[in-house]
């Protein structure tokens, strides 16, 4: 990341936010501290019981993070040794990791070219005696084709865990992200549209003997304090991070029509504009734009260009799973996910958190058309 100026546009602005709600903030962390409730304690439970209530689900179980939420959740199923797991080809790499950090084999599947999210039509061809669950991905704050997604995993008698990571309260047709699948797990590393002020994660589920498990797993596998039935692992939500996550749960809505707005906005001034490729939306209104990515040739010079104008940018992610060096033991091809690979190579993500303005979003739009302009 570049040394901020003033005039910098961060890609996402966590200053901005803190300073927005400081007060409750300050409260919120001060508390915690002051009744030493930093393993469990009341924020904690508030926190689960709130978070679940707005995913429409009826349990929340607070882990260590998102890769871990996913791990857990494949052990607590059962899912492990000799198993496959379908996941797409174009997700961060956390989700194939916790897949294989649960002892599971991983399996990837292409994703559409329209909404670049897992495609439904090519995940059967993947399905083997071996095969166990599917993990979707509702990747840049957009749901996977669930309605496409469920019917074949209960064809096939597969569990489907949606990674909700970059989903946070994404609805459609009055059904919210965590309420889908036979679990869903979330990340709350800072960055995320609902995020800690350090690492933390959750699960959540409507089978409370899974959750029961999962719970188990998470704290070295007790029931209480000293009957340990089975080896778990420490992955607990922090009472610090509860605490600040309570505070953020309460303007998540909020924020997420904020990010429709910027999203909107960012549509509309690029529309028109030959070379540049907006993201597609599957059900308008849905969309919680964790991300706003497009589509550009040259984008690493694209990049450069923003960053000579003091604007941020990302790329998520450069490289499709399936070509990466820690999956070179699968022996795949690019062709293999042909539509995630080419999509990888020309993708940048802009600017987007709640608090950006529409002064800001004009200067990346007009550094943008600028590039492509030159470019053609
Ligand atoms: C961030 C993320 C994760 C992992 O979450 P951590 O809390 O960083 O472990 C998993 N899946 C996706 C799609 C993510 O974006």
């Amino acid at each position: 990341m570049s040394a901020n100026t003033p005039d910098t546009i961060p890609f996402v602005d966590l200053v901005a936010q803190y300073r927005r709600y400081q007060s409750e903030f300050d409260a919120a962390w001060r508390n915690t501290v002051e009744n030493s409730a930093f393993i469990g304690g009341p924020a904690l439970q508030r926190f689960e019981k709130a978070f679940a209530e707005l995913c429409g689900a009826k349990i929340c179980v607070g882990v260590a993070n998102g890769t871990d939420a996913i791990t857990l959740v494949l052990r607590a199923m059962g899912i492990g040794a000799g198993d496959e797991v379908i996941v797409p080809a174009h997700t961060f790499i956390a989700t194939s990791e916790a897949v294989t950090n649960a002892g599971a084999k991983v399996v990837f599947v292409d994703v559409d070219p329209v909404h670049t999210l897992m495609d439904p039509t090519k995940i059967e061809a993947k399905i083997t005696k071996n095969t166990k669950a599917i993990i979707p991905v509702h990747m840049y704050g957009q749901l996977a084709d669930m309605q496409a997604i469920l019917p074949i995993a209960q064809k096939h008698g597969l569990k489907v865990i949606e990674d909700s990571a970059q989903g946070h309260a994404a609805i459609e047709h009055g059904k919210r992200a965590g309420n889908f699948g036979d679990a869903a797990t979330f990340s709350f590393y800072p960055g995320k549209n609902l995020g800690a002020y350090g690492d933390g994660g959750a699960v959540t589920t409507n089978d409370a003997a899974l959750a029961d498990k999962i719970r188990r797993l998470a704290n070295h596998g007790r029931a209480d304090k000293f009957g340990h039935q089975i080896e778990g692992v420490n992955s607990r939500l922090d009472g610090l991070q509860a605490a600040i996550l309570e505070v953020k749960l309460r303007y998540l809505e909020t924020w997420s029509a904020e990010r429709r707005a910027a999203a909107k906005r960012y549509n509309e001034m690029f529309a028109g504009v030959a070379g540049v490729v907006t993201p597609k939306t599957r059900t308008e209104g849905a969309h919680v734009f964790h991300l706003y990515v497009i589509q550009v040739a040259n984008r690493d010079a694209l990049r450069e260009h923003l960053t000579a104008k003091n604007i941020q940018s990302g790329i998520h992610y450069p490289i499709a799973l399936h070509e990466l060096e820690a999956y070179k033991y699968l022996g795949h091809q690019p062709s293999d996910f042909p539509v995630a690979s080419h999509y990888c190579k020309n993708i940048v993500s802009l600017p987007i958190y709640p608090e950006i303005t529409e002064g800001q979003q004009q200067r990346v739009v007009e550094a943008v058309k600028q590039f492509v302009g030159q470019a053609r």
